[in-house]
């Protein structure tokens, strides 16, 4: 029986680039096809061959295509910005939406003062406006101060 599989002629990225064998098991070949070799060589730079190896292998196959993504996300940022790598690209996105968030308040509050002006008699709808933390959600509300009211008595009223 001759099996041939499609990529047993040429090498995956990372053993293309490593000067060895592609093996039919080679942890690499499924991430890092032979037409990606930047990918590889960023991850290679970054983080180094062997850790990136010992990394898939403890994590389960599922989840190994989403660990290299991440891997070469992180590898590039960190190529591009040496000194904060993705938290760069992080904390530009998040200065980012408090800049659109203060924008959409600020556009909602002109539109509710538009909307009294033009209709006053009508009742408001609770605009939260006077809410100043953008952006940042404090789980005040998980726990539940009646929780445990209903074991102790049942005729509380
Ligand atoms: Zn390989």
């Amino acid at each position: 029986m001759a099996s041939s599989s499609s990529y047993s002629s040429s090498p995956c990225a990372a053993c293309k680039f490593l000067r060895r064998k592609c093996m039919p098991d080679c942890v690499f070949s499924p991430y890092f096809p032979p037409e990606e070799t930047q990918k590889f060589v960023n991850v290679h730079k970054v983080f180094g061959a062997s850790n990136v190896s010992k990394l898939l292998n403890e994590v389960p196959t599922y989840q190994r295509e989403d660990a290299v993504n991440s891997l070469a996300f992180e590898a590039e940022a960190r190529l591009k910005d040496p000194v904060y790598g993705c938290v760069g690209a992080i904390s530009v996105l998040q200065r980012q939406v408090i800049r659109l968030q203060r924008e959409l308040d600020a556009t909602n509050a002109n539109l509710i003062r538009y909307v009294y002006n033009e209709m006053p008699p009508r009742p408001p709808p609770p605009p939260p406006a006077d809410q100043q933390s953008y952006g940042f959600c404090y789980p005040y509300q998980w726990t539940d101060p009646n929780e445990d009211n209903e074991g102790s008595n049942g005729g509380n009223m």
